[in-house]
């Protein structure tokens, strides 16, 4: 083992952990970036995002008040205040920072979703499409500006422990691509490394016993180390039990040109979603990302299916970014259609006539009444649509897993959180390793993958260039 030391090592090459690496490098720190993967064009979720810079759904430039009050109906109240104001008050500022090193953004769409979008666009095809894209011209894009102001990008690099001095982190250990172990010291380690909807293991702990049957709607490269390398110096976790994620056709699960669009988080919302006893099992109203946690949720993720009709196909069906219609079947996907709903759950496999009990008693949910066994149905912000003559229609889906959105608890400047709520001395964490900003539990709510690393990344490398200063000036 050797030993070498720099201002600030960073864990991880996705979009949290350049960020950080450039504002520090900026401030003329010295920096260096561990990415596990030897690849010059290293897979993980910055790699592969659709590219829409967004915070709830909306425009993230907005008027920060405006912002935070999306963000703050999306997760129900859950986000950790100090996080939500963090995040809305430098969105805009993010942005604009971003762009100054050389990141290009197009307004992609008429709506808040896509006005902050990385050009070239991602989100044209179904299947996956990154190469000279959204985020691929984003991560060249911010390891030049980096290299370009003496940072390290040293890929083939991963962490796997911290070094700790009493109660202060002071390296990581990392593990080199020919297998040899490495201490790397530094005044301040940032933890950046996506995620842990890659490690089933943790996600079985956290999210399901079926993790297997998730499909992984991502880059797989979230393996939770950061996660686990923080929680073994005590490191508090928050909201690890609620995924960002879609509903996708079950058929993704062993077709690549069905994921990760089209998504199908329109039609489930538009329709309902039933499991193996065709029964509803969740609020469809309440939004995709919600939906897919509940099918996560039952014994078998992958018996799900959306039921719905004619209107709704032509109706919610057609919504959103390569809606399922049409895009589902020109993917090579499969609709189930009957004209009456007992020849469809033939085709199924499920009772007849419990989907027709199911499908009276929600229509009668639609028309206001309260109906015993079956879940309360929202019309905000998803209107519900009776399903009303046939023909009827059906997809057999699975919930794709994209990030999960809990993780290592920080404060505002990205500073990581004891168990006993005292910062962990040194140590920071950004992006999608994070947790407290999406809130936990059935009311978490997906706030923004993109956002939250930009800001979050951003912040962790100010608050560094704030403390290193102090020390300095003594
Ligand atoms: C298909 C898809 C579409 C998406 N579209 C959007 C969108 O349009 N808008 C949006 O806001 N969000 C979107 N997202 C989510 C968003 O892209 C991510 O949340 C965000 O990019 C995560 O950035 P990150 O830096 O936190 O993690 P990542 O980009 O995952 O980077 C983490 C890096 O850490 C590395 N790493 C892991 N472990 C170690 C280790 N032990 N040592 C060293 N390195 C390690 C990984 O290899 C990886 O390179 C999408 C995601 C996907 C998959």
């Amino acid at each position: 083992m050797s030993t070498n030391e720099t201002d600030v090592i960073v864990v991880g090459g996705g979009l949290a952990g350049l960020a950080a690496a450039n504002r520090v490098a900026q401030d003329g720190l010295t920096v260096r970036v561990f990415e596990q993967s030897a690849d010059e064009a290293y897979l993980c979720n910055s790699r592969y995002t659709g590219g829409l810079f967004h915070v709830a759904m909306d425009d993230m430039a907005g008027d920060p008040a405006w912002v935070k009050a999306n963000l703050e109906r999306t997760t129900r109240g859950t986000a950790d205040p100090a996080l939500a104001d963090a995040l809305t008050q430098n969105a805009r500022r993010t942005l604009r920072w971003l762009s100054s090193l050389g990141v290009r953004f197009i307004q992609a769409g008429p709506d808040g979703l896509r006005r902050n979008a990385l050009a070239p666009p991602g989100v044209r095809q179904t299947g996956l499409n990154w190469r000279g894209r959204a985020g691929d011209v984003m991560l060249r894009t911010l390891a030049q500006t980096l290299q370009a102001r003496g940072g390290q990008l040293q890929r083939g690099a991963a962490a796997r422990r911290l070094l700790m001095d009493g109660e202060r982190c002071v390296g990581v250990e990392v593990r080199m691509a020919d297998g040899q172990a490495y201490e790397a010291r530094a005044k301040a380690v940032v933890l950046a490394d996506g995620g842990f909807q890659g490690n089933a293991e943790l996600v079985r702990r956290f999210i399901t016993p079926r993790p297997d049957r998730l499909l992984q709607r991502n880059a797989q490269s979230g393996q939770g180390a950061g996660l686990l390398m923080a929680e073994a110096v005590g490191a508090r976790l928050a909201g690890t039990d609620r995924f960002y994620g879609h509903v996708q056709h079950r058929k993704a699960m062993s077709d690549p040109a069905l994921w990760p669009y089209p998504v199908l988080d329109s039609l489930a919302t538009g329709g309902i979603v039933v499991d193996a006893a065709a029964r509803r099992f969740c609020d469809e109203g309440l939004g995709g990302v919600y939906v897919t946690n509940a099918i996560a949720g039952l014994d078998d993720p992958l018996s799900a299916a959306i039921v719905f009709d004619d209107a709704i196909w032509n109706g919610p069906g057609k919504d959103w970014l390569l809606p399922a219609n049409p895009y589902l079947l020109s993917a090579g996907g499969h609709l189930v259609t009957a004209d009456s709903l007992s020849a469809l759950a033939g085709q199924l496999g499920l009772d007849a006539s419990a989907l027709e009990a199911t499908v009276a008693g929600y229509n009668r949910v639609v028309a206001g009444e309260a109906v015993a066994d079956q879940p309360r149905r929202s019309s905000q912000p998803y209107k519900a649509w009776p399903i009303g003559k046939g023909p009827f229609h059906a997809v057999e889906v699975c919930a794709g897993i994209t990030y999960t959105m809990g993780g290592i608890a920080t404060n505002a400047k990205g500073q990581v959180l004891h168990t006993s709520d005292r910062v962990i001395a040194g140590l920071y964490a950004a992006g999608a390793c994070t947790g407290g900003l999406e809130g936990g539990g059935e009311a978490a709510g997906y706030s923004g993958g993109l956002s939250k690393s930009g800001v979050f990344g951003m912040l962790a490398g100010e608050a560094i260039v704030a403390q290193l200063r102090e020390v300095a000036h003594g």
